[in-house]
């Protein structure tokens, strides 16, 4: 391997959440294999008064405090000097959604810096002037952008060489085609009275393969009509018809 490994870097004000679950199972072993490193920056450290911070009131008023664009900036500044040239990332629920694809691309680069707020959230100007791309792990709100970095560094970790043993399993999943999974049998084959389907004991490649097609595309059609839009061919536009007043 030459240089770093793929690495993550954290900000945040909670350095005591990382490694966390990235500490165990795949990742906590793929690091310790030396597949990847994590680095986290505690971002009070770069408060500048006594109180250490790293907060203020909204302008314009309302609820809440927004953390401050000097301190994120500083604690930035840092992360670009310990590993430059990483991709960063501000977690928001105001960012475009994490995708598979999004994810691919970011475990075959050399790693990703990792903003996570808290509090309201992060002043928009030093999102803006260190342009930070800005991603939501999901259409609901967290207390802290903490769980969506480790979301997505595990996201990205798995993909790594060497980390999930049968890369075969990596290719054949959900998202990598904008369809779900087929669902997953084991044994027995019978459980509570409910049966592994037939046709996955009846050692027919090709018949095992298109109901897993099929049970792919039916869980996206009924699941994620969104996903199900974009996996059909574009429906051609509908001709224009010229408008007769009547
Ligand atoms: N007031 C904000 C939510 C703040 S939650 C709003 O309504 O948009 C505090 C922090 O948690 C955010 O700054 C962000 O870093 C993180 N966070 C919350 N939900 C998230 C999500 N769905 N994806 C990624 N980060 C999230």
């Amino acid at each position: 391997m030459t240089g770093q490994p793929w690495t993550a870097q954290v900000l945040t004000l909670y350095p005591g959440m990382f490694p966390g679950p990235l500490g165990a199972s795949l990742a906590g072993k793929a690091e310790a294999e030396g597949r990847w490193r994590l680095h986290t920056i505690n971002i009070r450290d770069h408060a500048v008064d006594k109180h250490r911070t790293v907060d203020d009131s909204p302008c314009g008023g309302g609820a809440g405090m927004v953390m401050r664009a000097d301190v994120v900036d500083s604690a930035l500044a840092e992360a670009e000097e310990e590993t430059p040239g990483l991709p960063a990332i501000f977690l928001t629920p105001r960012g475009r959604l994490i995708t598979q694809a999004r994810v691919r691309e970011l475990a075959a680069g050399p790693g990703v810096t990792l903003l996570c707020g808290r509090f309201e959230g992060v002043d928009q100007r030093v999102i803006d002037a260190r342009g930070l791309e800005e991603l939501s792990l999901g259409d609901f709100v967290l207390s802290g952008g903490e769980p969506a970095a480790i979301a997505l560094i595990d996201a990205c970790v798995r993909l790594l060489p060497g980390v999930v043993g049968e890369p075969a399993s990596v290719v054949e999943e959900s998202f990598s085609d904008d369809l779900l999974e087929y669902p997953h049998y084991t044994k027995p084959q019978e459980w509570q009275g409910r049966m592994v389907p037939d046709v996955l004991l009846s050692g027919h490649h090709e018949n095992v393969r298109a109901w897993r097609q099929a049970e792919s595309e039916r869980a996206t059609q009924v699941r994620r009509p969104d996903l199900w839009a974009r996996y059909q061919p574009r429906p051609r536009p509908a001709p224009k018809r010229k408008r007769t007043n009547t």
